[in-house]
Protein backbone atom coordinates (compact mmCIF):
# COMPACT_ATOMS: atom_id res chain seq x y z
CA UNK A 1 0.00 0.00 0.00
CA UNK A 2 1.53 3.51 -1.01
CA UNK A 3 1.99 5.98 1.93
CA UNK A 4 -0.85 8.31 0.86
CA UNK A 5 -3.03 5.36 0.49
CA UNK A 6 -2.50 4.60 3.88
CA UNK A 7 -2.78 8.03 5.15
CA UNK A 8 -6.18 7.82 3.79
CA UNK A 9 -7.48 4.68 5.12
CA UNK A 10 -5.89 6.26 8.56
CA UNK A 11 -8.04 9.65 7.45
CA UNK A 12 -11.19 7.33 7.12
CA UNK A 13 -10.44 5.73 10.16
CA UNK A 14 -9.85 8.93 12.29
CA UNK A 15 -13.43 10.36 10.85
CA UNK A 16 -15.14 7.16 11.41
CA UNK A 17 -14.03 7.29 15.16
CA UNK A 18 -14.68 11.39 15.03
CA UNK A 19 -18.09 10.88 13.81
CA UNK A 20 -18.76 8.13 16.67
CA UNK A 21 -17.45 10.49 19.27
CA UNK A 22 -19.69 13.16 18.00
CA UNK A 23 -22.56 10.93 18.30
CA UNK A 24 -22.01 10.17 21.70
CA UNK A 25 -21.17 13.44 22.60
CA UNK A 26 -24.38 14.19 21.13
CA UNK A 27 -26.14 11.23 22.85
CA UNK A 28 -24.82 12.27 26.04
CA UNK A 29 -25.76 16.04 25.31
CA UNK A 30 -29.36 14.86 25.01
CA UNK A 31 -29.23 12.54 28.07
CA UNK A 32 -27.89 15.66 29.96
CA UNK A 33 -30.70 17.52 28.62
CA UNK A 34 -33.11 15.06 29.70
CA UNK A 35 -31.24 15.01 32.84
CA UNK A 36 -31.27 18.65 33.44
CA UNK A 37 -35.14 18.65 32.67
CA UNK A 38 -35.93 15.80 34.97
CA UNK A 39 -34.16 17.62 37.61
CA UNK A 40 -36.00 20.50 36.87
CA UNK A 41 -39.08 18.93 36.94
CA UNK A 42 -38.02 17.14 40.20
CA UNK A 43 -37.11 20.54 41.78
CA UNK A 44 -40.52 22.00 40.19
CA UNK A 45 -42.12 18.78 41.54
CA UNK A 46 -40.29 19.15 45.12
CA UNK A 47 -41.12 22.89 45.38
CA UNK A 48 -45.00 22.59 44.51
CA UNK A 49 -44.72 19.50 47.23
CA UNK A 50 -43.61 21.72 49.55
CA UNK A 51 -45.66 25.08 48.91
CA UNK A 52 -48.90 22.36 49.03
CA UNK A 53 -47.40 20.95 52.37
CA UNK A 54 -47.14 24.36 53.79
CA UNK A 55 -50.17 25.69 52.18
CA UNK A 56 -52.05 22.86 54.53
CA UNK A 57 -50.28 23.44 57.07
CA UNK A 58 -51.52 26.48 57.32
CA UNK A 59 -55.16 25.59 56.28
CA UNK A 60 -54.61 23.24 59.35
CA UNK A 61 -53.76 26.07 61.36
CA UNK A 62 -56.31 28.24 60.21
CA UNK A 63 -59.15 25.75 60.95
CA UNK A 64 -57.69 25.04 64.17
CA UNK A 65 -57.69 29.04 65.38
CA UNK A 66 -61.18 29.01 63.31
CA UNK A 67 -62.18 26.14 65.89
CA UNK A 68 -60.91 27.45 68.91
CA UNK A 69 -62.61 31.08 67.94
CA UNK A 70 -65.72 29.43 67.69
CA UNK A 71 -65.57 27.56 71.13
CA UNK A 72 -64.62 30.52 72.16
CA UNK A 73 -67.34 33.09 71.27
CA UNK A 74 -69.82 30.25 71.23
CA UNK A 75 -69.30 29.72 75.37
CA UNK A 76 -69.31 33.38 75.69
CA UNK A 77 -72.48 33.46 73.89
CA UNK A 78 -73.88 30.73 75.42
CA UNK A 79 -73.10 31.93 79.32
CA UNK A 80 -74.69 35.09 78.58
CA UNK A 81 -78.33 33.60 78.36
CA UNK A 82 -78.06 30.81 80.87
CA UNK A 83 -76.77 33.22 83.46
CA UNK A 84 -80.02 34.96 82.59
CA UNK A 85 -81.92 31.75 82.96
CA UNK A 86 -80.00 31.25 86.07
CA UNK A 87 -80.29 34.51 87.36
CA UNK A 88 -84.27 34.50 86.61
CA UNK A 89 -84.48 30.72 88.06
CA UNK A 90 -82.99 32.41 91.31
CA UNK A 91 -85.85 34.77 91.65
CA UNK A 92 -88.32 32.93 90.79
CA UNK A 93 -87.42 30.45 93.91
CA UNK A 94 -88.79 33.05 96.21
CA UNK A 95 -92.42 33.22 94.39
CA UNK A 96 -93.72 31.11 96.72
CA UNK A 97 -94.01 27.74 94.65
CA UNK A 98 -95.70 24.51 95.32
CA UNK A 99 -93.79 21.71 95.72
CA UNK A 100 -93.69 20.21 92.86
CA UNK A 101 -92.97 23.17 90.78
CA UNK A 102 -90.24 23.77 93.33
CA UNK A 103 -88.29 20.36 92.92
CA UNK A 104 -88.61 20.88 89.17
CA UNK A 105 -87.25 24.24 89.47
CA UNK A 106 -83.87 22.87 91.89
CA UNK A 107 -83.83 20.41 88.55
CA UNK A 108 -83.29 23.13 86.15
CA UNK A 109 -81.01 25.12 87.74
CA UNK A 110 -79.08 22.22 89.09
CA UNK A 111 -78.59 21.26 84.91
CA UNK A 112 -78.28 24.72 84.55
CA UNK A 113 -75.27 25.06 86.70
CA UNK A 114 -73.70 22.02 85.31
CA UNK A 115 -73.95 23.55 81.73
CA UNK A 116 -72.43 27.07 83.15
CA UNK A 117 -69.56 24.91 84.66
CA UNK A 118 -69.28 22.67 81.35
CA UNK A 119 -68.91 26.41 79.08
CA UNK A 120 -66.07 27.93 81.66
CA UNK A 121 -64.14 25.00 81.25
CA UNK A 122 -64.56 25.59 77.34
CA UNK A 123 -64.15 28.85 78.02
CA UNK A 124 -60.78 28.46 79.62
CA UNK A 125 -59.20 25.71 77.50
CA UNK A 126 -59.88 27.29 73.81
CA UNK A 127 -58.54 30.59 75.58
CA UNK A 128 -55.45 28.38 76.41
CA UNK A 129 -55.44 26.75 73.43
CA UNK A 130 -55.44 30.03 71.62
CA UNK A 131 -52.00 31.13 73.37
CA UNK A 132 -53.96 33.96 74.96
CA UNK A 133 -52.03 32.51 79.01
CA UNK A 134 -50.20 34.63 80.53
CA UNK A 135 -47.83 33.00 82.77
CA UNK A 136 -46.37 35.61 85.86
CA UNK A 137 -43.67 35.21 88.04
CA UNK A 138 -43.80 36.31 91.32
CA UNK A 139 -42.32 35.20 94.42
CA UNK A 140 -44.45 32.98 96.67
CA UNK A 141 -44.51 30.60 99.60
CA UNK A 142 -44.66 27.28 98.69
CA UNK A 143 -45.62 25.82 102.05
CA UNK A 144 -48.50 28.35 101.65
CA UNK A 145 -49.43 27.06 98.61
CA UNK A 146 -49.97 23.48 99.35
CA UNK A 147 -51.55 24.06 102.93
CA UNK A 148 -54.02 26.15 101.19
CA UNK A 149 -54.77 22.85 99.12
CA UNK A 150 -54.65 20.62 101.64
CA UNK A 151 -57.59 23.10 103.03
CA UNK A 152 -59.86 22.10 100.18
CA UNK A 153 -58.76 18.66 99.58
CA UNK A 154 -59.41 17.42 103.31
CA UNK A 155 -62.51 19.37 103.08
CA UNK A 156 -63.55 16.89 100.17
CA UNK A 157 -61.67 14.00 101.23
CA UNK A 158 -63.89 13.82 104.81
CA UNK A 159 -67.55 14.40 102.77
CA UNK A 160 -66.26 11.07 101.43
CA UNK A 161 -64.49 8.95 104.60
CA UNK A 162 -61.14 9.43 102.83
CA UNK A 163 -57.70 10.17 104.30
CA UNK A 164 -56.25 13.12 103.31
CA UNK A 165 -52.44 13.35 103.59
CA UNK A 166 -49.74 16.13 102.59
CA UNK A 167 -46.16 16.08 103.51
CA UNK A 168 -42.88 18.24 101.75
CA UNK A 169 -39.03 18.00 102.38
CA UNK A 170 -37.10 21.13 103.27
CA UNK A 171 -37.22 22.65 99.19
CA UNK A 172 -40.72 24.10 100.37
CA UNK A 173 -39.16 26.25 102.80
CA UNK A 174 -37.49 28.51 99.94
CA UNK A 175 -39.64 31.41 98.62
CA UNK A 176 -40.01 30.68 94.74
CA UNK A 177 -40.73 32.82 91.45
CA UNK A 178 -43.79 31.29 89.82
CA UNK A 179 -47.75 31.84 89.27
CA UNK A 180 -49.03 31.00 92.36
CA UNK A 181 -52.79 30.75 91.01
CA UNK A 182 -52.02 28.63 87.94
CA UNK A 183 -50.09 26.06 90.08
CA UNK A 184 -52.85 26.28 92.76
CA UNK A 185 -55.24 25.55 90.30
CA UNK A 186 -53.47 22.71 88.91
CA UNK A 187 -53.31 21.22 92.05
CA UNK A 188 -56.62 21.57 93.26
CA UNK A 189 -57.38 19.99 89.81
CA UNK A 190 -55.45 16.62 90.56
CA UNK A 191 -56.20 16.54 94.06
CA UNK A 192 -60.08 16.54 93.43
CA UNK A 193 -60.16 14.27 90.89
CA UNK A 194 -57.34 11.82 93.25
CA UNK A 195 -60.89 12.16 96.01
CA UNK A 196 -63.72 11.93 92.98
CA UNK A 197 -62.14 8.56 91.94
CA UNK A 198 -61.47 7.19 95.51
CA UNK A 199 -63.91 5.51 97.82
CA UNK A 200 -61.49 4.22 100.38
CA UNK A 201 -58.30 4.78 101.43
CA UNK A 202 -55.88 7.81 101.20
CA UNK A 203 -55.15 10.85 98.76
CA UNK A 204 -51.61 12.27 99.49
CA UNK A 205 -50.00 15.42 98.62
CA UNK A 206 -46.54 15.91 98.65
CA UNK A 207 -43.45 18.42 97.26
CA UNK A 208 -40.07 17.44 97.20
CA UNK A 209 -36.83 18.91 95.35
CA UNK A 210 -36.50 16.61 92.09
CA UNK A 211 -34.24 17.31 90.07
CA UNK A 212 -30.35 16.14 90.28
CA UNK A 213 -29.00 18.92 87.72
CA UNK A 214 -31.99 21.45 88.37
CA UNK A 215 -31.88 22.50 91.78
CA UNK A 216 -34.61 24.71 91.61
CA UNK A 217 -36.91 21.57 90.49
CA UNK A 218 -40.03 20.65 92.37
CA UNK A 219 -42.33 17.45 92.29
CA UNK A 220 -45.79 18.20 93.30
CA UNK A 221 -46.88 14.22 93.86
CA UNK A 222 -50.67 13.44 94.09
CA UNK A 223 -51.69 9.74 94.70
CA UNK A 224 -54.77 8.53 95.67
CA UNK A 225 -55.55 4.52 96.63
CA UNK A 226 -58.60 4.89 93.67
CA UNK A 227 -59.29 3.16 90.65
CA UNK A 228 -56.74 3.55 88.36
CA UNK A 229 -56.52 4.11 84.91
CA UNK A 230 -55.82 1.54 82.71
CA UNK A 231 -52.71 1.45 80.41
CA UNK A 232 -54.14 2.06 77.12
CA UNK A 233 -56.17 5.15 78.51
CA UNK A 234 -53.50 6.88 79.93
CA UNK A 235 -52.59 8.66 77.93
CA UNK A 236 -55.61 10.03 76.25
CA UNK A 237 -56.89 11.29 79.31
CA UNK A 238 -54.99 14.61 78.84
CA UNK A 239 -56.96 14.79 75.23
CA UNK A 240 -59.86 17.19 76.03
CA UNK A 241 -63.00 15.70 76.95
CA UNK A 242 -61.83 12.39 77.42
CA UNK A 243 -63.22 10.39 80.43
CA UNK A 244 -62.51 6.82 81.10
CA UNK A 245 -65.76 4.60 80.68
CA UNK A 246 -65.11 2.50 83.91
CA UNK A 247 -67.63 1.48 86.15
CA UNK A 248 -69.94 4.24 87.73
CA UNK A 249 -66.77 6.64 86.96
CA UNK A 250 -69.90 8.51 83.85
CA UNK A 251 -71.44 9.39 87.19
CA UNK A 252 -69.04 10.91 88.97
CA UNK A 253 -69.77 14.62 87.09
CA UNK A 254 -67.21 16.28 85.47
CA UNK A 255 -66.86 17.10 81.27
CA UNK A 256 -63.27 15.50 80.91
CA UNK A 257 -61.76 19.15 80.62
CA UNK A 258 -59.37 19.35 83.67
CA UNK A 259 -56.52 17.25 83.08
CA UNK A 260 -56.49 19.16 79.58
CA UNK A 261 -56.70 22.79 81.01
CA UNK A 262 -53.90 21.29 84.00
CA UNK A 263 -51.70 19.71 81.29
CA UNK A 264 -51.78 22.85 78.71
CA UNK A 265 -51.14 25.24 82.44
CA UNK A 266 -48.54 22.70 83.47
CA UNK A 267 -47.00 22.92 79.75
CA UNK A 268 -47.19 26.75 79.66
CA UNK A 269 -45.49 27.39 82.92
CA UNK A 270 -42.58 25.42 81.54
CA UNK A 271 -42.91 21.92 83.10
CA UNK A 272 -44.28 18.23 82.37
CA UNK A 273 -47.38 16.03 84.06
CA UNK A 274 -46.62 12.71 84.07
CA UNK A 275 -49.09 9.68 85.04
CA UNK A 276 -48.44 6.38 87.18
CA UNK A 277 -51.32 4.42 87.35
CA UNK A 278 -52.82 0.62 88.09
CA UNK A 279 -56.88 -0.27 87.73
CA UNK A 280 -58.00 -0.77 91.28
CA UNK A 281 -54.83 0.22 93.06
CA UNK A 282 -54.82 3.87 92.71
CA UNK A 283 -53.10 6.35 90.18
CA UNK A 284 -50.13 8.80 90.92
CA UNK A 285 -49.75 12.25 88.94
CA UNK A 286 -46.26 14.19 89.02
CA UNK A 287 -46.10 17.95 88.04
CA UNK A 288 -42.53 18.87 87.57
CA UNK A 289 -41.74 22.68 87.60
CA UNK A 290 -38.85 24.52 87.76
CA UNK A 291 -39.34 27.30 89.71
CA UNK A 292 -36.45 29.90 90.32
CA UNK A 293 -35.74 30.74 93.72
CA UNK A 294 -36.67 34.04 94.70
CA UNK A 295 -34.72 37.10 95.31
CA UNK A 296 -37.15 38.94 97.30
CA UNK A 297 -40.16 37.44 99.80
CA UNK A 298 -43.48 37.43 98.90
CA UNK A 299 -46.16 40.32 99.91
CA UNK A 300 -47.59 38.38 103.53
CA UNK A 301 -50.67 36.60 101.73
CA UNK A 302 -54.30 35.89 103.92
CA UNK A 303 -52.76 33.16 105.83
CA UNK A 304 -49.82 34.44 107.31
CA UNK A 305 -52.00 37.45 108.64
CA UNK A 306 -54.10 38.10 111.53
CA UNK A 307 -56.91 40.10 110.93
CA UNK A 308 -59.46 39.50 113.90
CA UNK A 309 -62.61 41.77 113.93
CA UNK A 310 -61.30 43.09 117.23
CA UNK A 311 -58.55 45.40 118.24
CA UNK A 312 -55.92 47.72 115.93
CA UNK A 313 -54.45 45.44 113.63
CA UNK A 314 -53.00 48.12 111.78
CA UNK A 315 -50.59 50.77 112.86
CA UNK A 316 -51.54 54.24 111.57
CA UNK A 317 -52.01 54.88 108.08
CA UNK A 318 -52.97 57.37 105.43
CA UNK A 319 -55.28 56.03 102.55
CA UNK A 320 -56.52 57.58 99.91
CA UNK A 321 -59.86 55.87 98.00
CA UNK A 322 -60.70 57.08 94.65
CA UNK A 323 -64.36 55.83 93.17
CA UNK A 324 -66.78 57.71 91.54
CA UNK A 325 -69.40 56.27 93.63
CA UNK A 326 -69.41 57.79 96.76
CA UNK A 327 -70.76 54.76 98.63
CA UNK A 328 -68.50 52.55 97.67
CA UNK A 329 -66.03 54.62 99.63
CA UNK A 330 -68.57 54.75 102.49
CA UNK A 331 -67.98 50.66 102.38
CA UNK A 332 -64.46 51.26 103.04
CA UNK A 333 -64.29 54.12 105.56
CA UNK A 334 -66.71 51.78 107.43
CA UNK A 335 -64.82 48.78 107.46
CA UNK A 336 -61.86 50.93 108.31
CA UNK A 337 -64.38 52.57 111.59
CA UNK A 338 -62.13 51.82 114.86
CA UNK A 339 -58.60 51.60 113.08
CA UNK A 340 -55.74 54.09 112.72
CA UNK A 341 -56.45 54.66 109.21
CA UNK A 342 -56.97 58.24 107.82
CA UNK A 343 -59.17 57.87 104.87
CA UNK A 344 -59.37 60.44 102.01
CA UNK A 345 -61.33 60.31 99.20
CA UNK A 346 -60.92 61.53 95.39
CA UNK A 347 -64.11 61.05 92.97
CA UNK A 348 -62.04 60.76 89.87
CA UNK A 349 -58.33 59.94 88.90
CA UNK A 350 -57.22 63.77 88.13
CA UNK A 351 -58.92 64.62 91.50
CA UNK A 352 -56.58 61.99 92.64
CA UNK A 353 -53.68 63.43 91.37
CA UNK A 354 -54.32 67.27 92.95
CA UNK A 355 -54.51 65.52 95.98
CA UNK A 356 -51.17 63.12 95.56
CA UNK A 357 -49.62 66.56 94.93
CA UNK A 358 -50.80 68.24 97.88
CA UNK A 359 -50.33 65.09 100.10
CA UNK A 360 -48.33 62.17 101.05
CA UNK A 361 -50.48 58.85 101.40
CA UNK A 362 -49.24 55.67 102.75
CA UNK A 363 -51.82 53.56 100.40
CA UNK A 364 -54.20 54.07 97.16
CA UNK A 365 -56.84 52.79 96.90
CA UNK A 366 -58.43 53.35 92.96
CA UNK A 367 -61.14 52.13 90.81
CA UNK A 368 -60.55 51.63 87.40
CA UNK A 369 -63.67 52.81 85.24
CA UNK A 370 -64.26 56.21 86.34
CA UNK A 371 -65.06 59.70 84.58
CA UNK A 372 -63.42 62.36 83.60
CA UNK A 373 -59.80 60.24 84.41
CA UNK A 374 -60.11 56.44 84.56
CA UNK A 375 -57.61 54.63 87.03
CA UNK A 376 -55.14 53.73 84.22
CA UNK A 377 -54.65 56.75 82.74
CA UNK A 378 -53.96 58.02 86.23
CA UNK A 379 -51.88 55.71 87.88
CA UNK A 380 -49.65 56.57 84.66
CA UNK A 381 -49.74 59.93 85.69
CA UNK A 382 -48.27 59.48 89.33
CA UNK A 383 -45.96 57.51 88.34
CA UNK A 384 -44.01 59.94 86.16
CA UNK A 385 -44.86 62.53 89.11
CA UNK A 386 -43.11 60.28 91.53
CA UNK A 387 -39.69 59.77 88.82
CA UNK A 388 -40.02 63.43 87.98
CA UNK A 389 -40.18 64.11 91.96
CA UNK A 390 -37.90 61.34 93.01
CA UNK A 391 -39.78 60.17 95.45
CA UNK A 392 -40.59 56.43 96.50
CA UNK A 393 -43.44 55.37 95.08
CA UNK A 394 -46.85 55.28 96.72
CA UNK A 395 -48.55 51.28 96.16
CA UNK A 396 -51.77 52.18 94.36
CA UNK A 397 -54.12 48.94 94.41
CA UNK A 398 -56.77 48.79 91.50
CA UNK A 399 -60.32 47.80 92.36
CA UNK A 400 -61.94 46.06 89.60
CA UNK A 401 -64.94 43.75 89.01
CA UNK A 402 -64.48 40.14 88.49
CA UNK A 403 -65.20 40.48 84.97
CA UNK A 404 -62.05 42.17 84.14
CA UNK A 405 -59.54 39.78 86.09
CA UNK A 406 -58.06 38.38 82.87
CA UNK A 407 -56.50 41.90 82.48
CA UNK A 408 -54.81 41.76 85.31
CA UNK A 409 -50.86 41.44 84.14
CA UNK A 410 -52.00 44.90 82.12
CA UNK A 411 -52.98 46.61 85.41
CA UNK A 412 -49.98 45.37 86.72
CA UNK A 413 -47.83 46.51 83.59
CA UNK A 414 -49.49 49.74 83.71
CA UNK A 415 -48.06 50.72 87.36
CA UNK A 416 -50.74 49.04 89.78
CA UNK A 417 -49.39 46.83 92.75
CA UNK A 418 -52.26 44.87 93.21
CA UNK A 419 -55.68 44.14 92.12
CA UNK A 420 -58.27 44.09 94.52
CA UNK A 421 -61.47 42.23 92.92
CA UNK A 422 -64.81 44.15 94.13
CA UNK A 423 -67.04 43.06 95.83
CA UNK A 424 -64.13 42.67 99.11
CA UNK A 425 -64.99 41.77 102.40
CA UNK A 426 -63.16 43.44 105.30
CA UNK A 427 -60.42 40.92 106.02
CA UNK A 428 -59.85 41.40 102.23
CA UNK A 429 -59.25 44.87 102.07
CA UNK A 430 -57.41 44.89 105.51
CA UNK A 431 -54.75 41.97 104.63
CA UNK A 432 -54.46 44.01 101.51
CA UNK A 433 -53.63 47.56 103.47
CA UNK A 434 -51.34 45.36 105.73
CA UNK A 435 -49.21 44.07 102.83
CA UNK A 436 -48.68 47.19 101.15
CA UNK A 437 -47.79 49.39 103.89
CA UNK A 438 -44.36 47.65 105.11
CA UNK A 439 -46.44 46.33 108.64
CA UNK A 440 -44.45 43.16 109.20
CA UNK A 441 -46.97 40.05 109.84
CA UNK A 442 -47.95 39.28 113.25
CA UNK A 443 -50.14 37.13 114.83
CA UNK A 444 -51.09 32.87 114.30
CA UNK A 445 -51.96 31.75 110.65
CA UNK A 446 -55.67 32.54 109.55
CA UNK A 447 -57.17 29.86 107.42
CA UNK A 448 -60.06 29.81 105.32
CA UNK A 449 -61.00 31.53 101.74
CA UNK A 450 -61.55 35.51 102.00
CA UNK A 451 -62.33 36.05 99.04
CA UNK A 452 -65.88 35.78 99.39
CA UNK A 453 -67.57 38.96 101.57
CA UNK A 454 -68.06 37.73 104.90
CA UNK A 455 -71.67 37.62 106.60
CA UNK A 456 -70.68 39.20 109.83
CA UNK A 457 -68.67 41.91 108.17
CA UNK A 458 -71.82 43.37 106.28
CA UNK A 459 -73.85 43.04 109.47
CA UNK A 460 -71.97 44.90 112.03
CA UNK A 461 -70.50 47.57 109.44
CA UNK A 462 -72.48 48.31 106.96
CA UNK A 463 -75.95 48.00 108.47
CA UNK A 464 -76.72 51.62 109.41
CA UNK A 465 -75.65 52.29 106.00
CA UNK A 466 -78.34 50.07 103.69
CA UNK A 467 -81.36 52.53 103.84
CA UNK A 468 -79.43 55.15 102.59
CA UNK A 469 -78.35 52.63 100.19
CA UNK A 470 -81.73 51.27 98.37
CA UNK A 471 -82.87 54.78 98.35
CA UNK A 472 -79.82 55.54 96.13
CA UNK A 473 -80.30 52.54 94.43
CA UNK A 474 -84.06 52.95 94.19
CA UNK A 475 -82.81 56.63 92.51
CA UNK A 476 -80.42 54.55 90.04
CA UNK A 477 -83.00 52.35 89.16
CA UNK A 478 -85.53 55.42 87.79
CA UNK A 479 -82.30 56.55 85.59
CA UNK A 480 -82.43 52.44 84.16
CA UNK A 481 -85.95 52.51 83.83
CA UNK A 482 -85.71 56.03 81.86
CA UNK A 483 -82.40 54.74 79.89
CA UNK A 484 -84.17 51.86 78.40
CA UNK A 485 -87.48 53.83 77.54
CA UNK A 486 -85.19 56.27 75.97
CA UNK A 487 -83.05 53.45 74.41
CA UNK A 488 -80.09 55.32 75.59
CA UNK A 489 -77.13 52.09 75.92
CA UNK A 490 -75.03 54.32 77.21
CA UNK A 491 -76.56 55.65 80.64
CA UNK A 492 -78.15 52.43 80.80
CA UNK A 493 -74.60 50.43 80.75
CA UNK A 494 -73.01 52.98 82.70
CA UNK A 495 -75.05 52.79 85.48
CA UNK A 496 -75.90 49.27 85.67
CA UNK A 497 -72.09 48.83 85.70
CA UNK A 498 -71.57 51.74 89.10
CA UNK A 499 -74.83 50.34 90.65
CA UNK A 500 -73.51 46.18 89.94
CA UNK A 501 -70.26 47.41 92.05
CA UNK A 502 -71.97 48.90 94.74
CA UNK A 503 -74.84 46.54 95.25
CA UNK A 504 -71.98 43.85 95.65
CA UNK A 505 -70.46 45.93 98.07
CA UNK A 506 -73.33 46.07 100.22
CA UNK A 507 -73.98 42.18 99.70
CA UNK A 508 -76.87 42.51 98.00
CA UNK A 509 -75.25 39.69 95.31
CA UNK A 510 -78.53 38.58 93.62
CA UNK A 511 -79.34 42.31 92.62
CA UNK A 512 -75.57 42.79 91.26
CA UNK A 513 -75.88 39.51 89.56
CA UNK A 514 -79.38 40.73 87.60
CA UNK A 515 -77.41 44.49 86.73
CA UNK A 516 -74.45 42.25 85.80
CA UNK A 517 -76.75 40.56 83.18
CA UNK A 518 -78.33 43.92 82.55
CA UNK A 519 -74.78 45.36 81.74
CA UNK A 520 -74.00 42.36 79.32
CA UNK A 521 -77.48 42.33 77.80
CA UNK A 522 -77.24 46.32 77.05
CA UNK A 523 -73.80 45.84 75.30
CA UNK A 524 -74.87 43.27 73.07
CA UNK A 525 -77.93 45.16 72.15
CA UNK A 526 -80.32 42.43 73.48
CA UNK A 527 -83.35 44.68 74.27
CA UNK A 528 -86.09 42.37 75.51
CA UNK A 529 -83.76 40.26 78.03
CA UNK A 530 -82.45 43.76 78.98
CA UNK A 531 -86.15 44.94 79.49
CA UNK A 532 -86.89 41.42 81.32
CA UNK A 533 -84.11 42.35 83.49
CA UNK A 534 -84.40 46.12 84.42
CA UNK A 535 -88.81 44.63 85.07
CA UNK A 536 -87.01 41.84 87.31
CA UNK A 537 -84.49 44.41 89.16
CA UNK A 538 -87.33 46.78 89.67
CA UNK A 539 -88.97 44.54 91.86
CA UNK A 540 -86.06 43.15 93.46
CA UNK A 541 -85.46 46.35 95.00
CA UNK A 542 -89.35 47.09 95.78
CA UNK A 543 -88.43 43.61 97.51
CA UNK A 544 -85.29 44.81 99.40
CA UNK A 545 -86.77 48.25 100.58
CA UNK A 546 -89.44 46.41 101.96
CA UNK A 547 -87.27 44.33 104.22
CA UNK A 548 -87.77 40.98 102.44
CA UNK A 549 -84.17 40.50 101.73
CA UNK A 550 -81.64 41.96 103.72
CA UNK A 551 -77.79 41.85 102.26
CA UNK A 552 -77.11 39.31 104.92
CA UNK A 553 -79.75 36.82 103.68
CA UNK A 554 -78.31 37.43 100.22
CA UNK A 555 -74.89 36.69 101.41
CA UNK A 556 -75.47 33.20 102.57
CA UNK A 557 -77.33 32.16 100.03
P1 LIG B 1 -63.31 15.05 84.62
O1 LIG B 1 -63.85 16.42 84.74
O2 LIG B 1 -64.21 14.13 83.88
O3 LIG B 1 -62.83 14.50 85.92
P2 LIG B 1 -60.54 15.23 83.82
O4 LIG B 1 -59.95 15.78 82.58
O5 LIG B 1 -60.15 15.85 85.10
O6 LIG B 1 -62.09 15.27 83.63
O7 LIG B 1 -60.22 13.69 83.86
C1 LIG B 1 -60.41 12.91 82.68
C2 LIG B 1 -60.68 11.48 83.04
O8 LIG B 1 -59.52 10.89 83.61
C3 LIG B 1 -61.76 11.31 84.11
O9 LIG B 1 -63.03 11.29 83.54
C4 LIG B 1 -61.37 9.97 84.72
O10 LIG B 1 -61.89 8.93 83.93
C5 LIG B 1 -59.86 9.93 84.60
N1 LIG B 1 -59.18 10.31 85.86
C6 LIG B 1 -58.66 11.51 86.18
N2 LIG B 1 -58.07 11.48 87.39
C7 LIG B 1 -58.22 10.24 87.86
C8 LIG B 1 -57.82 9.56 89.08
N3 LIG B 1 -57.14 10.19 90.04
N4 LIG B 1 -58.16 8.26 89.21
C9 LIG B 1 -58.84 7.62 88.23
N5 LIG B 1 -59.23 8.19 87.07
C10 LIG B 1 -58.93 9.48 86.88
Amino acid sequence: MSESNRLKKQLEAAELEINYLKRRISQMEKRLLRQEKLDDMNRHQTKWAMQQLEQARKLAEQASQAKTDFLATMSHEIRTPLNIVLGMGELLANTGLDQNQSQYLQSLRFSGEHLLKLINDILEFSRIESGSVEVLQAPFDIKELLTGVEAMGTHLALEKGVKFSLDYDQSAEINRLGDYRKIKQVLINLVGNAVKYTDSGLVRLSAESSGADDPEEISFIISDTGIGIPDDKQALIFERFTQIEQGDVQEKGGVGLGLAISKRLVVAMGGQIQIDSEVGRGSVFTVQLSLPFADRAPLPSADSLEVGSTGPILSPLKLLVVDDIYLNFEVIKNYLKDLPVNVSYAENGRQAQKLFLDDTYDVILMDLRMPVMGGVEAVTHIRKLEQRLGVEPTPIIAMTAHAFIEQEKTYLNSGFDEVLIKPFSRQDLLITLKRHSNQAPAGPAQTGDSSEPQAADKETMLTPLIPQVLDSIAADIKTIQKALHDNDHQTLEKTSHALKGLAGFYGFNRLANLLELLEESTSKREHRTARALVVAIGSHVEELRRGEGSPVNDVAN
